[in-house]
C-alpha cells in the first residue's frame, strides 16, 4: 500500500481512533499521524503507546496542515469539537468521523465547516466492550464494514476515502444517513439496550443471587453482560441521537415479545418452533458472510457497536 493522505489528524484517541493508527501505520497509509484527545491522561498514554508521529494539546493544533480529519469522539462530543476545528481546516481537507450515528453527527456537524472542506461522515462496523487509547489494535477494521455516506461532496474525495479505508483492513459502503440509522438500530442499537435491559433485571432479581448470576451464566447471558459493559459515554450519546429509529425498532420488538409470550402461555409450541427456525436461518447467514467476530480465529470478544 502506498501512502493515500500526507497528514492524517484523530481527534480522540480511544478505541477506534488507536485502532485506525495501528492499521494505518500497517499498511503505511499515512505521511503523518497527528493525534489528540481531551485528557492529559490519555494524550499521555498515547505517546507512550507510539502509535501516532506527533501528540499535540488540542484538536485546533491537530488539525493544522491536514488533509484528512477523523472526528474519533463520541457523538455528543462532536458538536464542541467541530466548532473549535471548523475554522482551522484547510482547503481541499476532507473530514470524517466515526460515530455510531449519522444523522444527527450531520447536522451537528455541517454547520461548523467552511465550503472548501469535503465532509464524508463514516462508521466502521467493528468495536469491542473496550474503550481508551490501550485497547486498539490493527486488526480491528479487517474485513468488517465500513459505511460512508459522501452526502454530495465530489466523487474523487470518497474514492479516495473509500480506498484508505480498504487500506485499513474494511469493506465499503456507500448510504445514507437515515438509512444507516435504521439499519443500526436493527442490528446494533436495540440489541444493546436489550442486552443492558437484560444484565439490570438479573441485578434486580433479589430471589437469584449476584454469585449464583455469574457462576451459572450460560453463554446468552455472558454474551449480554460483555455488551452490556459497553462505554455507558458512548451508548447514552446513541440512543439520544438515534431516537426514531430506535423507539421504532423497539416498538416492533415489544410486539414480537408480547407474541412469543402469549405462544408460551397458550402452549403453542408450532409457533414457538416456526419462529426459532426463522431466527436460526438469520444466523447461519452471518457466518456464511463472514461477520462472526466471535469465532475463535478472531481471538478478541468483537462485536460492532
Ligand atoms: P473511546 O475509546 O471511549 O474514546 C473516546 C475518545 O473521545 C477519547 O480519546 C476521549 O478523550 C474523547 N472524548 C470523550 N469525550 C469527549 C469530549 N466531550 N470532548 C472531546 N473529546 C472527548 O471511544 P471509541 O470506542 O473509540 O468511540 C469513538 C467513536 O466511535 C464514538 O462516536 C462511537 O460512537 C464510535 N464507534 C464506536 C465503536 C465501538 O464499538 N467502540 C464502533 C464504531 C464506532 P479522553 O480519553 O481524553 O477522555
Amino acid at each position: 500500500m502506498s501512502v493515500i493522505y500526507n497528514r492524517v489528524a484523530l481527534i480522540g484517541l480511544g478505541l477506534i481512533a488507536s485502532s485506525m493508527a495501528h492499521a494505518m501505520r500497517r499498511a503505511g497509509l499515512a505521511g503523518e499521524i497527528v493525534g489528540t484527545a481531551r485528557s492529559v491522561e490519555t494524550r499521555d498514554a498515547a505517546r507512550e503507546l507510539g502509535f501516532c508521529d506527533r501528540i499535540v494539546d488540542t484538536a485546533a493544533e491537530a488539525v493544522d496542515g491536514a488533509d484528512l480529519v477523523v472526528l474519533a469522539v463520541p457523538v455528543g462530543a462532536m458538536d464542541g469539537v467541530a466548532s473549535e476545528i471548523g475554522p482551522k481546516l484547510g482547503e481541499g481537507a476532507t473530514l470524517t468521523d466515526v460515530g455510531s450515528v449519522k444523522r444527527a453527527v450531520i447536522e451537528t456537524v455541517a454547520p461548523h465547516l467552511p465550503d472548501h472542506v469535503h465532509f464524508i461522515p463514516g462508521h466502521p462496523l467493528a468495536g469491542t466492550e473496550h474503550s481508551g487509547p490501550r485497547s486498539g489494535f490493527a486488526e480491528l477494521f479487517d474485513n468488517r464494514w465500513c459505511i460512508l455516506i459522501p452526502n454530495g461532496t465530489p466523487q474523487a474525495a470518497t474514492d479516495r476515502l473509500t480506498a484508505f479505508w480498504q487500506g485499513l483492513g474494511a469493506n465499503v459502503d456507500v448510504m445514507d444517513a437515515d438509512h444507516h440509522d435504521l439499519v443500526l438500530a436493527v442490528t446494533s442499537h436495540t440489541p444493546h439496550l436489550i442486552a443492558y435491559t437484560m444484565v439490570g433485571v438479573a441485578d434486580d432479581l433479589s430471589r437469584v443471587t449476584d454469585s449464583e448470576v455469574i457462576k451459572y451464566s450460560a453463554a446468552g447471558f455472558r454474551d449480554f453482560t460483555r455488551i452490556a459493559a459497553s462505554d455507558p459515554t458512548m451508548w447514552r450519546d446513541v440512543f439520544l441521537n438515534n431516537k426514531d429509529a430506535t423507539l421504532e425498532i423497539l416498538g416492533r420488538f415489544t410486539e414480537e415479545l408480547f407474541a412469543l409470550q402469549r405462544a408460551i402461555r397458550t402452549g403453542d409450541g408450532e409457533e414457538l418452533f416456526d419462529y426459532f427456525t426463522r431466527t436460526r436461518a438469520i444466523r447461519r447467514g452471518i457466518i456464511e458472510a463472514g461477520q462472526d467476530t466471535d469465532a475463535p480465529d478472531f481471538g478478541r470478544s468483537g462485536k460492532h457497536d
